[in-house]
Formats: structure tokens, C-alpha cells, sequence
């Protein structure tokens, strides 16, 4: 069996992965795609130390130094059941099942898409899910945020000090961000909130240059002129075959302890799949480390 299995090969496992192997333990990593959300990702300026690097190029280095080190790599593998047993069982779609002593879970999320004509073909074009990422691209433009929710309203002031205007558009009559985050909106001058409101089409040429949106209320349809938008309906965590094993939140993100350790003893989890506060790359490598750590402790505690 593993000493440490990690499952998922983003920032977050991979990290974990390098930090197990260091110790001299038997490790291994199975993904359904290695790299993760970073291949879908264009630029990258906030990899701190590194001042831009594409998302393709940054998973190239990450499977380059994860092959470094006596790592079991198990790639377009996905994992479908978690059990506890003596040793803890991971089973693929495949069949196979992988025992391992601990199991570090680090599969990561996807942002909810609007399925709207000109999403997908805009996407890293004018269309952006990470304002943290992607705001300073839209530096004095006009842009769009999609969805009144936290995350939105949020994203919605954030960008409100980067970009010439901002407009944000609700699908139902009320927004559903916190008051103090709404009176916040509120008072920006350069913020126009539409509610009650669908998306129906992100328009554009070689990159966006609108939005259509249908007023729910009367039917009519209108058109923006704008550079950006940003879809901010949700963050899924990949956790749904978790589903009755292990502790999860109200939004199905792993609950954590700080190192790690889920409700399970010997399962660790990491990264976007968890209940961290944040999501980014340095984030999760940071909790993959953290998990790792974690894992090794348990391991010299309980073997
Ligand atoms: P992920 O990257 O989501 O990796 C999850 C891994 O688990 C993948 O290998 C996946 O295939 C695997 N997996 C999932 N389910 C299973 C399963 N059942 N069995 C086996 N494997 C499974 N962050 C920044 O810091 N800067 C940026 O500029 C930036 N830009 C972004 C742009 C875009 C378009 C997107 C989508 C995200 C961006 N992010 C950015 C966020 C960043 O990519 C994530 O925070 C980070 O990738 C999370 O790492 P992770 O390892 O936790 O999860």
C-alpha cells in the first residue's frame, strides 16, 4: 500500500505530492487530468516570485518536478468511492482500488458556467471567472459582472476600483449579497445594478465587446457595450463522490482542520475542494504542504 495517496494533480496535489516524497514515504497521485484548473488558465501575474507564466507552462513544471521524486503517477484516472478500512481504499472509475495509510484529497473546483452563447468562445477573451486573477486586465474599461450573490458583489466592488464602470446583473428582483457588501455597491459611483435580469448572449468579434440581456420584467431586450465579464454564479467543488463519507459544508467543500485532517482519521484534504477562504494557485500549494505535513505526523503517530 501508499503511505500517502493524493488524489488530484492541480497546485494542490501536486504540492502535497513533492512534500510526501520528501520525507522518504511511499507516495502516490492519481488525477483525472494533471494540472488542473491552471490549464485553463491563460496568464498567470500572482504566482508570487514568478511575474507572468501561462497556465500550461506553470502544470509543465509542476509534472517536471513532481517527476523529480519516486512519485507513483496515475494520470486520467478518476476516482469514484472513498472507504475506511484497516487502510483506506480509494476505487477508480476503472475498477482498480488503491490502498494507502492516509489519503490527501485535493480535487479542486470548477466555476459554474452561465451556458450562454459567447461564453465559451470568449472565455479568457473578455469573458473571466477570477477577479483576483484577471482584474488588472480591464484596467479603465468597462466590464460586467454576472451574479448578486457575496462572491459577486464582491468581485463587483473589487473591480469597481480597477475598471471605468462596472454593471452588474442579477437574475432575480433582489440581490442576495450581504447588506453591508450591497451598501457598499451602493455607494460607488461608477456601479450600475440591474435586476430581475437574464443574460442571454456575451457578443463579440475576436473578443467581447457585449452583453445582451433580457429584462424579465417586460421582455425587452438590451445590449451593453463593455470589455469584461465576469461570471461569478458559484465555485462547485469536485466532491460530489465524497458523498456520505466525508464532512463536507453547506457548498460541498471539505471541512478542514489547520493541518489539514478531515472528520476521518488518516484523510486530509486540500486546496479548492476544501472550505479555505480563498482559492487561488499559492493558496493550494500552501494547504497541499500543509495536508502533506499533516499526513506524515499521522503516519508517525499511528504506524
Ligand atoms: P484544481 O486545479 O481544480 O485541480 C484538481 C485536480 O483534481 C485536477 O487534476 C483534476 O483533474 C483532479 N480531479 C477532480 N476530480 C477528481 C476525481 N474524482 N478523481 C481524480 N482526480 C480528480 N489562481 C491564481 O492564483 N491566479 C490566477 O491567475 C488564476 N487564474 C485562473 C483562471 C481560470 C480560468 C480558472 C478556472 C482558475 C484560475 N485560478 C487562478 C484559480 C486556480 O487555478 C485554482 O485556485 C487552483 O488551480 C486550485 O488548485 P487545486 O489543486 O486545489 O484544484
Amino acid at each position: 500500500p501508499f503511505d500517502v495517496l493524493v488524489v488530484g494533480g492541480g497546485p494542490a496535489g501536486a504540492s502535497a505530492a513533492i512534500y510526501a516524497a520528501r520525507k522518504g514515504i511511499r507516495t502516490g497521485i492519481v488525477a483525472e487530468r494533471f494540472g488542473g484548473q491552471i490549464m485553463d488558465t491563460l496568464g498567470i501575474e500572482n504566482f508570487i516570485s514568478v511575474k507572468y507564466t501561462e497556465g500550461p507552462k506553470l502544470a509543465a513544471s509542476l509534472e517536471e518536478h513532481v517527476k523529480q521524486y519516486d512519485i507513483d503517477v496515475m494520470n486520467l484516472q478518476r476516482a469514484k468511492r472513498l472507504e475506511k478500512k484497516d487502510l483506506i481504499e480509494i476505487e477508480l472509475e476503472n475498477g482498480a482500488v488503491l490502498k494507502s495509510k492516509t489519503v490527501i484529497i485535493a480535487t479542486g473546483a470548477r466555476w459554474r458556467n452561465l451556458g450562454v452563447p459567447g461564453e465559451a468562445e470568449f472565455k479568457n477573451k473578455g469573458v473571466a471567472y477570477c477577479p483576483h486573477c484577471d482584474g488588472p486586465l480591464f484596467e479603465g474599461k468597462h466590464v460586467a459582472v454576472i451574479g448578486g450573490g457575496n462572491s459577486g458583489i464582491e468581485a463587483a466592488i473589487d473591480l469597481a476600483g480597477i475598471a471605468k464602470h462596472v454593471t452588474v446583473l442579477e437574475f432575480m428582483p433582489e440581490l442576495k449579497a450581504d447588506a453591508v457588501l450591497q451598501e457598499r455597491l451602493y455607494s460607488l459611483p461608477n456601479v450600475t445594478v440591474l435586476k430581475n435580469v437574464q443574460t442571454k448572449e456575451i457578443t463579440g468579434t475576436d473578443k467581447v465587446n457585449g452583453i445582451s440581456y433580457i429584462d424579465r420584467e417586460t421582455g425587452e431586450e438590451h445590449h451593453i457595450e463593455l470589455q469584461g465579464v465576469f461570471v461569478q454564479i458559484g465555485l462547485v467543488p469536485n466532491t460530489d463522490w465524497l458523498d456520505g463519507t466525508i464532512e463536507r459544508n453547506r457548498f460541498g467543500e471539505i471541512i478542514v482542520d489547520k493541518h489539514g485532517a478531515t472528520n476521518i482519521p488518516g484523510v486530509f484534504a486540500a486546496g479548492d475542494c476544501t472550505d479555505s477562504a480563498y482559492k487561488q494557485i499559492i493558496i493550494s500549494m500552501g494547504s497541499g504542504a500543509t495536508a502533506a505535513l499533516g499526513a506524515f505526523d499521522y503516519l508517525i503517530r499511528n504506524s
